[in-house]
């Protein structure tokens, strides 16, 4: 069993690094917050009053923080935990962090001689808790092999998109797509509902017909139409229309340094920051049904 360090014991890190205690793994925790130290620590993780404490002598450094600014500031520009680890610790960042940042902290871990992948991940807190998540990892086939064991105790699909920063370009492609289908199925089925269809019914038309997605099999964002779909529950839960902003606004950033043209996802960046600037922030990100029915 490896030694780890967990930073960020967030929404997911949290439940991240109780699924490989759990697995039988030696983890070591850190975050800002000193309750979230505590909660993992009542899962049996052991605490650490600094990154630099916990990322020493370790097999695996995992990371899960909000944003690029704060994985460069924890490897390179703050705290420096590149300087401080052993060779052959292994690092694994799974914020959803822009490509170039990600390139930028491998490439001066390779300087050093460290290993380092990006893994960001999809399946939100749910499949953090029941350890399902996703992982689309970037880094060398060797890097690769070496992180997989670690990944599956938390993940059940893992997935090598190529090289560093390659796991965050694969990760925003499928948020834009993510964000144009619910955009879309939400402004259709609005349309229906407008013109007297019931939304079950439209649904049920829609899901077995062409325009079948994602969105209309398992997260229909019509309430009441689908029972365990976050619609159905006042929008909570699922994931934030403030992280889907995000994630858009990488893939925006990302376009216009690949000098790609994105007008769908241009699209559907601006309907999510209209949607979080008129009070969603917070709500899942299905709740852009309301930009499109009557709902409230
Ligand atoms: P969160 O805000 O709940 O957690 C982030 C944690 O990092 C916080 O506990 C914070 O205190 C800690 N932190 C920040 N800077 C730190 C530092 N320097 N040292 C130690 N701890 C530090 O965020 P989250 O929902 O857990 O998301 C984490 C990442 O996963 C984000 O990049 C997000 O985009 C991505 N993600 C989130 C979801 C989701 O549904 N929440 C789904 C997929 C991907």
């Amino acid at each position: 069993m490896a030694k780890i360090a967990f930073i960020g014991l967030g929404n997911m890190g949290g439940p991240m690094a109780v699924n490989l205690v759990k697995a039988g793994h030696e983890v070591t925790v850190f975050d800002l917050v000193p309750a979230a130290v505590a909660a993992a620590v009542a899962e049996g993780a052991q605490a650490s009053d600094s990154a630099e404490v916990a990322a020493k002598g370790k097999d695996f450094i995992v990371s899960m923080l909000p944003a690029s600014q704060h994985v460069e500031g924890l490897y390179i520009d703050g705290t420096g935990l590149l300087d401080i680890v052993d060779k052959n610790t292994v690092i694994i960042d799974s914020s959803t962090i822009a490509a170039e940042s990600a390139r930028r902290v491998a490439e001066e871990a390779a300087k050093r001689g460290i290993k380092m992948v990006d893994a960001p991940v999809s399946g939100g807190v749910g499949g953090a808790v029941a350890g399902t998540l996703s992982f689309i990892v970037g880094g060398t086939t060797e890097a690769f092999e070496l992180v997989k064991p670690i990944l599956e105790a938390m993940g059940k699909n893992i997935f090598h998109a190529g090289d560093s920063g390659a796991g965050q370009v694969a990760k925003v492609c499928n948020n834009m797509l993510l964000a144009i289908l619910m955009a879309g199925t939400t402004e259709a089925i609005g349309m229906g509902v407008k013109n007297g269809l019931d939304p079950a019914v439209l649904s049920d038309i829609m899901a077995k017909s062409s325009g079948n997605n994602w969105a209309l099999q398992v997260y229909n964002p019509y309430p009441g139409v689908m029972e365990t779909a976050p619609a159905s529950n006042g929008y909570q839960g699922g994931f934030m229309v403030d992280l889907m902003a995000k994630d858009l606004g990488l893939a925006f950033d990302s376009a216009v340094k690949s000098r790609c043209s994105i007008p769908m996802g241009s699209m559907a960046r601006n309907l999510f920051a209209m949607h979080a600037a008129n009070g969603n922030g917070s709500l899942d990100f299905s709740s852009i049904q309301k930009m499109f029915a009557d709902l409230d």
